[in-house]
């Protein structure tokens, strides 16, 4: 922990002295809050190896795991009090996004909040802890003919608090939207310990400002999620997924027809070779791949498919359908954590401007000397694109390469956010490229909400 030093110190080593007194006592009521067997030295857990910080300071740092909200609080009042940088955890998957951390004395993790505490069939809504994994929840939801209709980057590990506070969706987003549509109502502990309730437990009880919408790709630098209510769906009935293979032409323009004709798919995803590969979606290993899928009513899914086989022609192989698809789509999702390989990044675009990325992206796939790795996805109906690779050896090259793609989709009105990297990588390449006009807003939210940074510190600073 980074402590200010004690007012009155006659020497040095008085001063250190009372520091780690100070320190001793800061964790004896950290251990009083949680129970001492859920607070450990960061560097003794697993986490420390997820921290980017470019502070020596995280040896002293602590893990803390509260069982209630109500923990929770106190723990985040002890840290108001004494100053200490605190970052807000799930199941730490992805601690390292966002730029470097400027200080880390605590990481809460909200990993034993896991209780689901209503379902609501007939309402369609559910409620649950910030800590209950994704999994657990859809399987709950499941047994009750419902879902969430959110398939973010998932290995079975992602906390529902932890995919809020990222935001961002996966190939399903294209139909049925990002995972703040779904969130109705939430309860968060703001910096200085304060609970609050945003929202409600009820589909429509909106007026005026959505706040729960600010929380929503916050990064855990606002508050600390504990409480999450969600609206649901019903599931599908069926689900078929179109799998064609073929140059990156003809899958482009295949794409395009089936977004821009009368047909509803829920996700029209091209996947570089090297992905396709992987997913064994491809043919041969130079194939692009594109997956159409379709979700719904038996009827509706056998007639959309039949519509959208004719449109989807390739220059090589027939398209094939895959009618137990859920492995293919679960196995895209959890792509990004488990390969290992630890540059990530990603980019949206306009659904047009999509086609002129990824001719630009396919020229440096093609440059094996820069990017043995490389495997990207993209959404045509919404324009993202996710791409992971190796880092290169020398890190000047996979700067070289991300500046001269954020250029590219800053040119086509887009942008490109690196989601993952080793710090001397981010230490030259903003993680976020920089707000625009949002900046100035963003900066008055958080100084409001958190004036003395004291959440996530340095995660949105260039
Ligand atoms: C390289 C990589 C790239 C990824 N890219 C994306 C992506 O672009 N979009 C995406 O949705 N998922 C992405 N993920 C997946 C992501 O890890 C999970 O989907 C999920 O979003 C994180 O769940 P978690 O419980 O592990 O959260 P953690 O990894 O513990 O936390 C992730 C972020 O959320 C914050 N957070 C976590 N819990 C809370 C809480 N209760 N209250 C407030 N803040 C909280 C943390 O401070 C941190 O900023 C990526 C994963 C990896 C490894």
């Amino acid at each position: 922990m980074a402590r200010p030093t004690p007012s009155r110190p006659k020497t040095a080593t008085s001063a250190r002295l009372a520091e780690r007194i100070s320190e001793a006592r800061i964790t004896n009521e950290f251990k009083r809050i949680v129970g001492a067997p859920n607070v450990s030295r960061l560097v003794e857990t697993d986490l420390a190896a997820k921290v980017q910080t470019n502070t020596a300071e995280t040896e002293r740092a602590l893990s803390i795991a509260p069982a209630t909200a109500g923990e929770a609080r106190e723990v985040v009042k002890v840290a108001a009090r004494e100053g200490l940088a605190l970052i807000p955890a799930g199941a730490a998957n992805w601690l390292e996004v966002g730029n470097p951390l400027s200080r880390t004395d605590l990481i809460l993790t909200t990993r034993r909040m896991t209780k689901i505490i209503r379902h609501e069939p007939a309402d369609l809504v559910a409620t649950a802890e910030a800590g209950t994994t994704l999994v657990e929840f859809q399987r709950q939801l499941a047994s009750a003919g419902q879902w969430l209709p959110i398939d973010p980057p998932d290995d079975g590990r992602a906390t529902i608090g932890g995919v809020v506070a990222t935001g961002l969706g996966g190939a399903q987003a294209f139909a049925y939207g990002l995972p703040r549509s779904f969130v109705i109502g939430m309860r968060l502990v703001l910096a200085d310990g304060r609970s609050i309730k945003a929202g409600g437990n009820v589909v429509k009880n909106v007026a005026g400002y959505d706040l729960c919408k600010l929380f929503c790709g916050s990064y855990g630098t606002l508050g600390l999620i504990t409480e999450l209510t969600f609206k649901l769906r019903p599931l599908p009935l069926e689900t078929r997924t179109i799998i064609a293979t073929g140059s990156l032409a003809a899958l482009l323009a295949a794409g395009r027809a089936v977004i821009s004709g009368p047909l509803f798919p829920v996700a029209v995803e091209l996947l570089s070779p090297r992905l396709a590969e992987y997913l064994k979606a491809g043919e041969r290993r130079s194939d692009y791949a594109l997956l159409v899928r379709f979700a719904g009513a038996s009827r509706a899914v056998v007639s959309q498919t039949a519509q959208a086989l004719k449109l989807v022609r390739s220059d090589r192989d027939s398209p094939r359908t895959l009618d137990d698809d859920e492995q293919l789509w679960s196995s895209l999702a959890a792509v990004t954590l488990r390969l290992a390989d630890n540059l990530s990044w990603r980019a949206s675009l306009r659904p047009s401007d999509l086609g002129s990325f990824v001719n630009e992206l396919a020229a440096l796939e093609r440059d094996e000397a820069w990017h043995p790795s490389l495997r990207w996805h993209a959404g045509m109906g919404d324009g993202r694109l996710r791409a992971i690779a190796k880092p290169p050896v020398y890190h000047r090259e996979a700067v070289r390469a991300l500046e001269r793609l954020r250029q590219k989709a800053e040119t086509l009105g887009g942008n490109l956010v690196l989601e993952s990297a080793p710090i001397e990588i981010k230490n030259e390449f903003d993680a976020w490229g920089g707000f625009g006009s949002a900046a100035e807003l963003m900066r008055r939210v958080k100084s409001e909400l958190d004036p003395q940074n004291l959440l996530s510190p340095g995660r949105f600073q260039s």
